[in-house]
């Protein structure tokens, strides 16, 4: 079980973005690599601190947790707030929090393998996916072809000798201020500490191939339009030897059923019945999201009636219930009558069951909506 986003900055959920971001300051501070050098626990409570905060300081992504918890950002690999690999990430990112007395970014020393050197990732990839209502009801596999780089088979890195694998080259300059140092990522290598040694044949300048490969994503139920799902290290690799790669990003596109309306977890239909159907009553096969349901109309049901199905929505993306599934009724009045169904209605028309009489139970359609949403 995940540890809450909350709990791990030991706040409560009314914080605001103030309070947020001091007890993430201090969670950062007391877990800090400088402070607890070669503890793994406390590199561990860092990243964490660090997840929560990427999180709850993005108004987005709070919303999103504030309603599905953990699972909004499960899944194929994290929506986007699945946390971090590895610390350069969260200093690159969070550097700022620490202000003075924290060297960030560079003050660091002894994390993520050989002393001085950087892990370059790799660039992320966007995709589209397309999913009917049906692929978002139960959930689907979607098998796509993606043309990421890849480093090339046979390919070798040695230490780049201008920064010595740093990736950053330092620069002295005199300003009013005085002399002042600064760093830029190394032009030679361009910051990955690594230049090439082997280069295959096929391969570029930075002994990468472009390679097309089948990544299979698993998309959970109940996915909307313009969520996106994160698959770690299936984006593009980048040079160097211990580089990681970059995340594929899966954005959601929902294609427009031909019948039906979402509507969150919900899904409206609209029914059409004729005259007759409704005046007699019966039953009637409705194709949902889940196959076939067979549904009762009473004998006199009425033009705006909402039936609910429940529970035959769509499932809610933390797995918590299902939407309804609601169907409107429309009565069709016969735009063309024979001879004798005319003479039919010529004969209702001052019949006492086919005079308006609305009740108070009849309840505008408006009223009904207005009902279901409180
Ligand atoms: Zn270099």
């Amino acid at each position: 079980m995940k540890k809450d986003y909350y709990e791990i900055l030991g706040i409560d959920k009314s914080a605001d973005a103030a309070a947020i971001k001091k007890a993430y300051r201090k969670k950062a501070i007391e877990f800090h690599p400088d402070k607890n050098p070669g503890d793994k626990e406390a590199e561990e409570n860092f990243k964490l601190a660090a997840e929560a905060y990427e999180v709850l300081s993005d108004p987005d992504k709070k919303a999103r947790y504030d309603q599905y918890g953990h699972a909004a950002f499960e899944g194929a690999g994290g929506f986007g707030g699945g946390g971090f690999n590895n610390m350069e990430d969260i200093f690159s990112q969070f550097g700022d929090i620490f202000g003075s007395g924290f060297g960030g970014f560079g003050g660091f020393s002894g994390f993520g393998g050989s002393s001085g050197q950087r892990r370059v990732k790799g660039s992320s990839l966007r995709i589209k996916v397309k999913l009917t209502l049906e692929d978002i009801a139960n959930g689907v596999e979607k098998k796509v072809k993606v043309k990421r780089k890849v480093k090339a088979a046979g390919v070798t890195y040695k230490t780049c000798g201008t920064c010595n694998g740093s990736g950053q080259v330092m620069r002295v300059q005199n300003t009013i201020l005085g002399r002042m140092q600064t760093s830029s990522p190394c032009p030679t290598c361009h910051g990955s500490g690594q230049i090439l040694d082997h280069k295959p044949k096929d391969a570029d300048a930075e002994g990468m191939i472009t390679a097309e490969e089948t990544v299979s994503i698993k998309i959970p139920a109940g996915v909307s339009d313009g969520i996106q799902l994160k698959v770690s290290g299936k984006g593009n690799e980048a040079p160097g030897a211990n580089s990681i790669p970059g995340d594929l990003i899966v954005v959601i596109e929902e294609i427009e059923h031909e019948f039906l309306k979402r509507e969150g977890e919900n899904i409206h239909y609209d029914l059409y019945l004729n005259i007759a159907d409704a005046a007699l009553g019966g039953s009637k096969e409705i194709d949902t999201v889940n196959g076939k349901v067979r549904i009762k109309i009473e004998e006199g049901i009425q033009s705006g009636k909402i039936l609910r199905l429940k529970g035959k929505g769509l499932p809610s993306l933390n797995g918590y219930g299902n939407g309804d599934f609601l169907i409107h009724i429309n009565i069709w009045t016969p735009k063309k009558l024979t001879k004798e169904q005319k003479d039919f209605f010529e004969r209702m028309k001052d019949d006492d069951n086919f005079i308006p009489h609305p009740q108070k139970g009849d309840k505008s359609f408006f009223e009904k909506v207005k009902e279901m949403f409180s």
